[in-house]
């Protein structure tokens, strides 16, 4: 390698090549650290601007910068983007036939590529190494660096063979990207990925013009459309769902409706796929209904919504799936539909996963994570960021709870009672139910399941009528998130914890949520 790259030629590459007048947040830190040879860490929200932090050191070292990327379907794409900037750009996946992947090594071994993106898994084959042995490298990037955490939901365990890139070419500069910004996953990368060496880059995760909200949800097909027509029209925004069949079922209603929405989920034709997804990148005003399968690395910056159906398995998830919207930095709407089944299912999945008991532990803590940003009283905004290692963040005013405060309520003696109920439930009875049942129970609902089991006779019996079923639910759920309650098995059916004792026995007080308004909480015009 030769000469020591200095700074001015970075600046000279980002008007000339990208077309831009300054450097963003820590981009010129990040690549001056890089082109003098350094490793880095960096950990900067979807759509701050990672990728020149590696582009430009590649087109200012001398080789070529060596990109390991997960996101196989998108390379095309990158190298197209890049192509048209005059930027040599190529890729080796298995997506491509031999004549392409020659070409592309030829190129590599003349020194004429600036930017070579490469899968894990053909970096980790010999052919591939050997064949980096003879060109020159500017540098490693790791792109979606979380992958490498097996905690994560995003984890491959290709990533975990990415070790040996410090082994085998020890002087050539690492630089790991991620958007997921836990400290415990930044250590893991750091550790996983032998960036002992390498300065850390943490860029601040608050996405100003993301305006958070978390409705329950009762209704939500309905529910969601209400969000769409009277906040969104003709807007182009992603519905998660959890399942293929609901992402098909929204998909549809949506159309009905007159709403031009597309499915995308991992049980369509590959072919399928790819042409929604250009349509969706392309077209305007599309809305996508997607499992999570959809949306890494996907570049469109006038997303104006991500409206989740079902809750998030953890709050890493809500916020990067939240983060697709508004890369244009224009006003944008996170809206999020959650209730009671929600929980019941995500435990159901977690219990019965083949993971061992670490990893059910692990996701249990993700979700109770989830479920205490949903009910939180203060700001969700701050919360999502004290979770992200920036506490201290004042009230934002762009969030539900800020924009609409809760009232939040003693709610000890309602949770007594419910926590009574089913203790009576299993200890007089021996028997679990699902909440739907000890709600009829406390507000003496007689229906066939109640008098088939004869629970109109348990002293609990009707002594819950001063709350709607909705008002219980909600109950529930804080009784959920707050840990003083858990759900177990196929059938969702309630347990007691430890912590039900405390406030079973009065010593401790339980301070509940009440939503601001039942129906439909009115809003300013902020998404307008
Ligand atoms: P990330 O990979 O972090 O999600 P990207 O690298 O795709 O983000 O950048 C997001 C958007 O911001 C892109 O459209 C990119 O061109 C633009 N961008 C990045 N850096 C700058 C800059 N310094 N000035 C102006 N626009 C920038
Ligand atoms: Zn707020």
């Amino acid at each position: 390698m030769t000469g020591q790259p200095t700074a001015p030629g970075a600046a000279d590459v980002l008007h000339r090549v990208f077309g831009y007048r300054e450097f963003r947040g820590d981009q010129r830190e990040i690549v001056e650290h890089v082109i003098g040879g350094g490793d880095a860490l960096v950990l900067m929200p979807t759509g701050g601007g990672k990728s020149l932090c590696y582009q430009i050191p590649a087109l200012v070292r001398a080789g070529t910068g060596v990109v390991v990327s997960p996101l196989i379907a998108l390379m095309q794409d990158q190298v197209d983007a890049l192509r048209t900037l005059g930027v040599r750009a190529g890729f080796l996946n298995s997506t491509q036939d031999l004549d392409q992947r020659r070409a592309t090594e030829q190129a590599f071994l003349d020194g004429e590529l600036d930017l070579l993106y490469v899968a894990p898994e053909g970096l980790l084959t010999p052919g591939t190494q050997r064949l980096l042995d003879r060109g020159t490298i500017a540098l490693f990037a790791i792109d979606e660096a979380h992958c490498v955490s097996q905690w994560g939901h995003d984890f491959r365990p290709d990533y975990l063979g990415l070790s040996m890139l410090h082994e085998r070419w020890p002087q050539v500069p690492r630089i790991a990207l991620t958007a997921t910004a836990t400290t415990a996953t930044r250590d893991e990368i750091a550790t996983r990925l032998r960036l002992t060496q390498a300065r850390h880059f943490t860029a601040s995760f608050d996405r100003p013009n993301i305006q958070y909200r978390i409705v329950p949800k009762n209704e939500p097909r309905r529910q969601l459309l209400e969000f769409l027509r009277g906040e969104h029209a003709g807007d182009a925004g992603i519905v998660y769902c959890l399942s293929r069949a609901s992402v098909e079922r929204t998909a549809e209603f949506l159309t009905a409706q007159g709403i031009p929405a597309l499915p995308y989920h991992a049980g369509l034709d590959a072919r399928v796929r790819a042409t929604h997804q250009a349509r969706f990148l392309r077209e305007e005003g599309l809305v996508m209904v997607a499992t999570i399968a959809f949306g890494m690395g996907i570049d469109k910056p006038d997303v104006r919504f991500v409206a989740h159906l079902d809750l998030p398995k953890s709050v890493e998830g809500y916020y990067q799936e939240t983060g697709r919207a508004g890369r244009d930095g224009l006003p944008s709407t996170a809206w999020l539909a959650y209730g009671l089944q929600d929980v019941v299912q995500q435990r159901k999945l977690i219990d019965g996963s083949d993971g061992d008991l670490a990893f059910r532990r692990n996701a249990a803590a993700h979700l109770d994570a989830m479920l205490a940003l949903c009910e939180t009283v203060s700001c969700r905004r701050a919360r999502l960021l004290a979770y992200f290692g920036q506490p201290g963040a004042d009230a934002c005013g762009n969030c539900d709870t800020c924009l609409n405060p809760p009232q939040s309520w003693d709610g000890t003696v309602a949770a007594q009672k419910f926590l009574s109920c089913v203790w009576r439930l299993q200890r007089e009875r021996g028997q679990k139910f699902g909440a739907g049942q000890s709600i009829d129970i406390l507000v003496g609902k007689q229906t066939e399941k109640v008098r088939q089991f004869r629970h109109e006779e348990l002293s609990v019996f009707g002594v819950g009528a001063d709350l709607r079923d909705a008002e219980w639910r909600a109950v529930v759920r804080q009784l959920l998130a707050a840990g003083l309650l858990t759900v177990e098995g196929d059938y969702g059916t309630l347990v007691l914890t430890e912590a039900s004792d405390e406030v079973l026995r009065g010593g401790r007080q339980v301070m509940m949520r009440r939503e601001p308004e039942r129906v439909r909480p009115s809003r300013p015009k902020a998404a307008a």
